[in-house]
């Protein structure tokens, strides 16, 4: 598909690698491969995924004439660290507005993700409750902002709309391009699905191109059908807004919800086992909130024969160890 039409950055400068995992794969019994692409490795401070959508957000922005950035995230948010590490690059000034999803977890002490917004310069940081619209919140600053004369432009919340998405049009297409030059036969992939911008980009990306390859999600969030059908949509819109001409069908949309555990961010013993396993296998670190938690359903899908033997699987590993030193207790238990 054509992506050269819209603007970017050019934050992206190369491909990010394509791994085979012997331990791992060998570790979870050898019936199935894994296979591991390391957009955790993207630039921006400390990786991940975010990247490639601000990649073309921020050339919106910029195309707008902002001189002021406001997004949205959790209080340990990944994307949070990534759209302030891309302002900071571009000039711009970056405010933060962060949704307490778990009561009263806002430390501005804390380690992880929220150091970081600290140390990248952050201009200010506004908490708000769980469940506040936070479109509406970040209107609120963008007001205070234009009335002292700034021009600020609002990255909706994972930079997850039909722009950020073609991130992970892309990222699907590289991914096809490294297959197909490595001669790698991947029969399935597994992404993690938050906001669902990155799910919705690599199943429009995999579904445009035609490539064969049956994307799962592993939701870390929302109940099963909420989020299958926020993904068809962004996905949809994704491809309209290409210009793909094709009808993504709703069954090509799978987000599992068993994995989420009591609730977004919050630990589940088989996401410490997934973080720890990989570290022990192959010294990759997932995250607590994402990477972790769709691993740990790629592991359960293993496990539970849901993969033909032999075959091959393809892991998207979308970032966030930084969040890891926010939840010290969490793994140093039962150690
Ligand atoms: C945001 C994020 C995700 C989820 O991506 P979405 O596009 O929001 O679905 C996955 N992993 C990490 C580390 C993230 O920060």
């Amino acid at each position: 598909m054509n992506l050269a039409k819209f603007a970017r950055r050019g934050y992206v400068t190369e491909p990010t690698p394509l791994e085979y995992l012997p331990n791992f794969s060998k570790a979870l019994g050898g019936k199935v491969n894994i296979y591991i692409k390391r957009d955790d490795m993207l630039p921006g401070a400390a990786g991940g995924n975010k990247t490639r959508k601000l990649d073309f957000v921020i050339a919106d922005a910029l195309s707008q004439g902002a001189d002021t950035i406001i997004t949205c995230g959790a209080v340990q948010s990944n994307h949070c660290r990534l759209t302030l590490s891309w302002a900071v690059k571009e000039g711009l000034d970056c405010h933060l507005v962060l949704e307490e999803r778990v009561k009263d977890s806002y430390n501005p002490a804390a380690s992880g993700n929220n150091f970081l917004f600290q140390l990248l310069g952050v201009k200010s940081i506004t908490v708000v409750p769980g469940g506040s619209n936070m479109m509406e919140e970040m209107g609120k600053v963008a007001e205070k902002l234009k009335a002292d004369g700034k021009k600020p432009y609002i990255v909706p919340g994972g930079a997850s709309n039909k722009i950020g998405a073609l991130g992970y049009v892309n990222c699907a297409e590289e991914t096809l391009r490294q297959l197909f030059e490595k001669g790698i036969r991947i029969d399935h992939m597994v992404v993690p699905s938050g906001s669902a911008g990155t799910h919705a980009g690599i199943i429009a990306g995999m579904f445009g191109n035609n490539a064969g390859i049956p994307v799962t999600g592993i939701g870390v969030n929302r109940p099963k059908p909420v989020q299958e059908a926020a993904v068809h949509k962004l996905a949809q819109e994704t491809l309209d807004f290409i210009g793909a001409g094709v009808t993504l069908p709703v069954e090509k949309v799978v987000a599992y919800d068993d994995y989420v555990g009591p609730g977004y961010s919050l630990p589940t013993d088989s996401m410490v086992e997934a973080v720890k396993m990989l570290a022990r296998t192959e010294a990759i670190l997932l995250d607590p909130v994402y990477s972790g938690k769709a691993m740990a359903g790629l592991i359960d899908l293993v496990r539970k024969g849901h993969f033909a033997d032999g075959s091959n699987v393809l892991f998207l590993h979308t970032g966030g160890s930084p969040a890891l030193y926010a939840y010290l207790d969490t793994f140093r238990k039962g150690e």
